[in-house]
């Protein structure tokens, strides 16, 4: 659909609550809840994402932080909860969304080369049996500029390093040229250089107007890196900006008091 027809979907509130269609916001969830068994590992999460902003995802381990993002995407059912997208059904803005998921769920030892992986990224700009054209591997190669992993284009994936891929998988979601960008845990075990790398990749993409939203484990740089937080245990236990959210008593209460004494002399000065 294009984004004048998703407008006029937008307009006419199909299927959306006129808050949602209304506030044009790039993400929003509205009581969603998922469960794998008999337990929601998401219950009725309510979140509006905004736009032009870097939002945090934080919550223990089992939270339920990946589950939400998946619910969202569709990429797994979900028992109950409405999610829009710039207004308008994600169903209908499918093409304005890039994902990352987790490192660890990618099965790295599928057979395909660093440029395979970002081509398929524009995939859904030219059809998954259209021939790639020399302009679109252009393009492929100059996300992989971006992230400086140029060098590393005809390289099998399964023999880079996990900062590597996770570059390579940052430049696959640039290919995708979007306008909301979903990240879960890009920070994860990857070295210094390379978490320098995806943030200035990540802040350049805001300061073009993008939505960056990451699940992102590491409380010590939440105030460098974000503006937004939302912090999760299975429910939604606070939201806002960085300044006014992120304090050590929205903390304890995400943690339920198992937020170590590590974390906490981590944040003594960085949360008040
Ligand atoms: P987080 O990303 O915050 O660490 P997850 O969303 O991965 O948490 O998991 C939330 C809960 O759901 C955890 O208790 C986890 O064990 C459970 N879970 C996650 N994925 C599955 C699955 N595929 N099948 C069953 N349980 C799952
Ligand atoms: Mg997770």
């Amino acid at each position: 659909m294009t984004r004048v027809a998703a407008t006029i979907a937008a307009q006419d509130g199909r299927a959306i609550s006129p808050a949602a269609a209304a506030s044009d916001c790039p993400l929003t969830l509205q009581g969603i809840t998922v469960s794998y068994g008999e337990k929601p590992a998401v219950f009725s999460v309510d979140a509006a994402f905004p736009a032009n902003a870097m939002t945090a995802i934080i919550g223990p381990n089992g939270a339920g932080k990946s589950t939400m993002l998946k619910a969202a995407l569709g990429v797994i059912p979900r028992l109950s909860g409405e999610v829009s997208v710039f207004g308008v059904p994600i169903e209908q803005a499918r093409d304005r969304i890039a994902y990352v998921p987790q490192r660890a769920s990618v099965d790295w030892d599928f057979p395909t080369t660093v440029i395979d992986v970002v081509q398929m990224g524009l995939y859904r700009k030219v059809g998954l049996i259209g021939r790639l054209s020399g302009a679109m591997t252009a393009q492929a190669k100059e996300c992989l500029d971006r992230v400086g992993m140029a060098d590393f284009a005809h390289r099998q994936i399964g023999q880079l390093s996990g900062g590597q891929q996770q570059r390579v998988f940052l430049a696959r979601a640039l290919a995708q040229d979007a306008d909301l960008y979903l990240l879960d845990e890009p920070f994860a075990g990857v070295d210094a250089a390379t978490e320098r790398a995806i943030i200035d990749v990540l802040k350049l993409l805001k300061s073009n107007g993008k939505a960056v939203v990451a699940v992102h484990h590491d409380l010590s740089t939440v105030r460098d890196y974000f503006d937004h937080v939302f912090l999760i245990n299975v429910r939604r236990v606070a939201e806002g900006p960085v300044e006014t959210t992120f304090t050590t008593e929205n903390l304890n209460a995400t943690y339920g008091g198992r937020l170590g004494a590590t974390h906490m002399a981590e944040l003594e000065g960085v949360a008040s």
